[in-house]
């Protein structure tokens, strides 16, 4: 079959879950040729506002087509700001008839994370390919629901994982993966931000809240990425907080931990709420790969006995290139850079690690 007969197919097929619902849709589906994917945000807050919606301006492959907000102001707003027909505009009850439309062919949710689970499941269902920002899920378990619901309905899953796609983090990666520098033999990464909000979703258990689920998983990342191995336990951890009167209950507002990864090579990590802090230091045989910032959405810079690792580029050009890498892999028929897996192994280290603060203990993973 010649290449633009089969794309022609995929992009039919990619409109193929709205065919049984109308008419309308199946003219629709089958008179525009998609070279671009249409994407609906759901959850119009600070990421979705100031980077994606942005960075859904720079994308080539893909465009912001419609949006999902329980804020009628907020629809009101974006609806005038970015162009959006009514039709393309969702409250989170309409949410599920998204089913019967053509223009968006992937759902981003952008929401707490207590909510991610519901909202991929369901927009899975609507048979959407879908977009999930981190953490992925609360637990385990939901994640594996997450994967299920996209598997059972033929959908992809990207966890919203920007430094996968962006170059120093790719070429840290390359230089370890293929031992450049000989063996890792140590990792110490730690990633926060003083946040001064004091009722936020971010310090409220219920809704996904505590440091260690929102930037503890960069620094989760770190140590695995940066080792390039899965670890096989949690050494020690601690959770702790200065503002007890913000992080109530026990809630963590920095947290430590000391992660053990086969061979017994060990990494230390630290997130917190409590001070602007953000590494990336690996050791290996021949050397040391340093990235500083680590996880800022620009200005990264890194360095190695191999030499400078240096790529400048503008706000929000990590989102854009993210967001254009995922959907040429929805309309190639692509696995996904970061799927769903990648997001459940760091709640799995994350539930690990609320288990050894609790305990006092070491806990195998
Ligand atoms: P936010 O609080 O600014 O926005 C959350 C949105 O969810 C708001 O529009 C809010 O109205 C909506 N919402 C719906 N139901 C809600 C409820 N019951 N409680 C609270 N809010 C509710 O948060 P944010 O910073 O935009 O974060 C959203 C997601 O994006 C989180 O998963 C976060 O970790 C992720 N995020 C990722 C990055 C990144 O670099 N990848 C950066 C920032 C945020």
């Amino acid at each position: 079959m010649n290449k633009s007969r089969r794309d022609v197919l995929k992009t039919l097929a990619l409109g193929s879950s709205a065919l049984f619902f109308s008419p309308n849709v199946l003219l629709a589906a089958t008179r525009r040729k998609k070279d671009k994917l249409g994407i609906a945000l759901v959850g119009l807050g600070y990421y979705s506002t100031d980077l994606l919606a942005p960075a859904l301006q720079q994308t080539k492959n893909c465009y912001l087509a419609g949006i999902v907000t329980g804020t009628p102001a907020k629809a009101e707003a974006w609806k005038a700001k970015y162009n959006i027909p009514d039709k393309n505009i969702y409250n989170y009850q309409t949410f599920d008839t998204i089913a019967n439309n053509p223009d968006i062919d992937v759902v981003y949710v952008v929401l707490p994370p207590s909510m991610h689970k519901e909202y991929v499941v369901r927009a899975a269902n609507a048979g959407k390919h879908v977009w999930c920002e981190k953490p992925m899920a609360m637990t385990v378990d939901e994640c594996q629901a997450m994967i299920d619901a996209c598997n059972k309905n033929k959908q992809s899953l990207a966890i919203g994982y920007r430094l996968h796609h962006e170059p120093h983090t790719q070429e840290y990666r390359r230089i370890v993966n293929n031992k450049l520098l000989g063996k890792v033999t140590g990792v110490n990464c730690a990633a926060g931000y003083r946040d001064n909000r004091t009722n936020h979703w971010k310090q409220t258990r219920e809704l996904g809240g505590g440091v260690l689920y929102d930037m503890g998983v960069y620094a989760i990342q770190g140590a695995r990425l940066g080792m390039g191995m899965e670890p096989v336990a949690i050494v020690s951890a601690t959770t702790s907080t200065t503002r007890p009167e913000i992080y109530k209950n026990g809630l963590d507002e920095t947290t430590v931990a000391q992660l053990e990864f086969p061979g017994g090579v060990l990494a230390d990590i630290k997130t917190s709420f409590g001070e602007n802090v953000n590494f990336l230091n690996i050791t290996c045989e021949k050397g040391e790969i340093k990235v500083e910032p680590y996880s800022a959405y620009n200005g990264l810079k890194a360095s190695s006995p191999l030499g400078e690792i240096y790529h400048p580029y503008d706000i929000p050009w990590q989102q854009a290139k993210q967001m254009d890498d995922n959907a040429t892999s929805i309309m190639q028929g692509k696995p996904m850079l970061v799927p769903g897996e990648e997001g459940l192994r760091d709640i799995r280290v994350v539930q690990a690690i609320y288990k050894s603060a609790a305990s006092k203990q070491r806990v195998t993973i």
